[in-house]
């Protein structure tokens, strides 16, 4: 370990690195980091950089939550270890190389708040089970001029929406995207200019979750970068205002074993597959209190924005929830997936992607069924129609959120005692700072937060 950091860190600093800076997300998907200087990585990759351990009751407006029994006091200190094989360097700030973090107890032990070992403990269990995880990340931002208080005051671009015509007033910037994502690794599917205001859509290709969700985290931070110098700033906020369509960081997931894509079939899912996709549907209620965790969350999930507002599945069903999207000849057999959409920025990626890797396994195991797929938009039918199809409003509040993740008899578990309080403690702090104060107010103090 120390000769790999030490060989890494000579490498950085021939190349003009300066810091490494190690990143984690916390529970209300804000990325936090330490910055330690290249000549300091070896000892950071064994011994760890000390941080408080009350980030894990930071809530989403830097306020330290006290109001839980897990963490009630301000002593305590964990140790974040920077993940080796994912270090780059950041082809956008050039001083700095970027790596995820891990965190330990002070002692070197297993931290149970550490949201990065919670994933890796849900892929080994699958894993176990000879299941593997692909996941990709869609990423939707609005784009405005640096130093901007909102959005709707000056657009980054004017739209059509999908129209080339929109981008050309942002191809510096694009063009800086394209280029710093390739360098720092990433992998774009493509980009364009998407529906909401001033927004832009890329897509990441998918890999295994533990990449997929540093990926995501790096991608946040390459295009933060590629925007600042091109005089521009970014929201990833799940919305930016509270009309227009928001922010959706749809999440792609595929089911494998033995080399073979579970999802695949002949146009719907084969058996393991439905039921993959039977037990993410089962959870997902509890799973959006993870997934889109926020108050603009759950404002988000409305009928008729394509970021869904009901519990049911559709093949290619833009406002499903769970949209399956089959393979084909044309696009081979191995491209079915499952989108879920009650996902965004608010998300701490390594507790989404555990989350829905244990809900679908556990309709694996359980050899669920799923019910018909859905092509409609029940958002259009009577309250009635939707009750006789057993179409529920997905939990509109962090109150109901809170009470579908207690009574999951999966998530709570891939959580874990420890860091279940502290996430819902975290929640419930969110949830009254928002009580009171207008939407409007809502949507701007988490416009810039991710
Ligand atoms: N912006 C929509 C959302 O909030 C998604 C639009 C789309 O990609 O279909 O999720
Ligand atoms: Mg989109």
């Amino acid at each position: 370990m120390t000769k790999a950091a030490s060989a890494a860190a000579k490498d950085l600093a021939a190349a003009g690195v300066r810091g490494v800076q190690i990143a984690w997300a916390d529970n209300n998907g804000i990325p936090r980091s330490r910055i330690v200087p290249v000549g300091g990585l070896a000892d950071a990759a064994i011994r760890g950089v000390g941080v408080t351990s009350l980030f894990a009751v930071f809530d989403t407006h830097d306020v330290i939550t006290y109001d839980q029994d897990v963490l009630p006091t301000p002593s305590g200190d964990v140790r974040l270890i920077p993940v080796l094989e994912r270090l780059r360097r950041l082809a956008g700030q050039r001083a700095l190389a970027w790596a995820p973090g891990r965190q330990v107890a002070a002692d070197g032990s297993r931290w149970p708040y550490c949201q990065r070992s919670v994933l890796e403990r849900q892929v080994s269990a699958a894993a176990d089970k000879g299941f593997e995880l692909l996941a990709g990340y869609e990423l939707e931002f609005a784009v405005a001029p640096l130093g901007s208080t909102d959005i709707a005051s000056a657009p980054g671009h004017s739209g059509p929406a999908y129209s080339p015509h929109a981008l050309v007033r942002l191809d510096d910037f694009i063009a800086a995207l394209l280029h710093e994502f390739d360098a720092n690794g990433l992998s774009v599917g493509q980009l364009h200019a998407e529906y909401g205001l001033a927004q832009v859509e890329l897509t990441l290709a998918a890999s295994d979750p533990l990449a997929a969700a540093d990926d995501q985290l790096l991608a946040r931070q390459t295009i933060h970068a590629a925007a600042h110098s091109h005089g521009l700033q970014v929201s990833f906020a799940p919305l930016v205002t509270p009309d227009a369509a928001g922010n959706g960081w749809h999440l792609h997931t595929s089911i494998w074993r033995d080399g073979r894509n579970l999802l695949g079939g002949d146009g719907t899912p084969g058996p393991e597959g439905a039921a993959y996709l039977a037990g993410l549907l089962r959870e997902l209620p509890a799973l959006t209190a993870i997934t889109a965790p926020s108050v603009p969350s759950t404002l988000r999930l409305r009928p008729g924005y394509f970021a869904s507002a009901y519990g049911f599945w559709g093949v290619e069903n833009r406002e499903a929830p769970l949209r399956y999207v089959p393979g084909s000849a044309l696009v081979g057999a191995d491209h079915a997936n499952v989108e879920l959409k009650p996902s965004d920025a608010s998300a701490n990626p390594y507790l989404a992607l555990a989350a829905v890797l244990a809900a679908g396994v556990a309709g694996i195991e359980e050899e669920l069924v799923p019910p018909n797929p859905i092509s409609a938009d029940p958002g259009t039918w009577t309250p009635a129609e939707r009750e006789s199809r057993g179409v529920r409003r997905l939990p509109v509040s962090t109150a109901e959120q809170d009470a579908a993740l207690m009574a999951s008899p999966t998530v709570p578990d891939v959580l874990g005692e420890e860091l279940l309080g502290a996430f819902r403690a975290v929640r419930g702090s969110d949830a009254t700072w928002a009580a009171d104060r207008p939407i409007e107010e809502i949507v701007r103090a988490h416009l810039w937060r991710y």
